[in-house]
């Protein structure tokens, strides 16, 4: 297990020390979205740009913070980039099932929906269960651990919070 652990530790070192799609995109036509984690002082800034054909054809993050937060979302930025919105957003439930995010029992202090964590995925509950069946985690299996440290899942799923809002702004555009 030790093994497992340290080859996790290696790919969210990695990501952070060479995080990938780092940078800006223009906007428009791409949308730009902050998020902020108060308990950590994380900040990412997600740049998404989606064609005609609902495909995210390009992706940007920017922001500071801890590695989780960092990490994830270059790992995110991967994850994403060429895929459709319906498949980004599986990805994000995909995520936070990784993250146990799937009940109200995180934290407790009702600070959830004001974070932005949509704990009530707004697709058909079905959804949830078959459809992440191809969907491929990658490299965000590495955050798995994070689990066992409730305080850093908000650092973990900051970048995939403010995915969602930045997907919500492209589906509306
Ligand atoms: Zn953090």
């Amino acid at each position: 297990m030790a093994g497992l652990e340290d080859l996790y530790r290696e790919i969210i070192l990695d990501h952070y020390r060479s995080p990938r799609n780092r940078g800006e995109l223009d906007t428009p036509p791409a949308h730009r979205v902050e998020g902020f984690n108060p308990l950590c002082g994380d900040e990412i800034i997600v740049y998404l740009q989606v064609n005609d054909a609902g495909i995210i054809d390009d992706v940007a993050i920017a922001g500071q913070g801890c590695s989780i937060s960092q990490s994830s979302a270059s790992m995110m930025s991967v994850a994403i980039k060429g895929k459709t919105i319906e498949q980004a957003r599986k990805l994000i439930v995909a995520f936070k099932g990784l993250m146990s995010i799937h009940e109200n029992d995180i934290g407790g202090d009702g600070s959830e929906t004001a974070l932005g964590i949509d704990l009530a995925p707004k697709s058909d509950p079905s959804d949830t269960a078959s459809g992440t069946d191809d969907i491929k985690l990658g490299d965000l299996e590495a955050l798995r651990g994070v689990v066992k440290f409730p305080i850093r899942i908000k650092c973990a799923t900051l970048s995939w919070n403010t995915l969602a809002q930045a997907l919500d702004e492209a589906t509306v555009a």
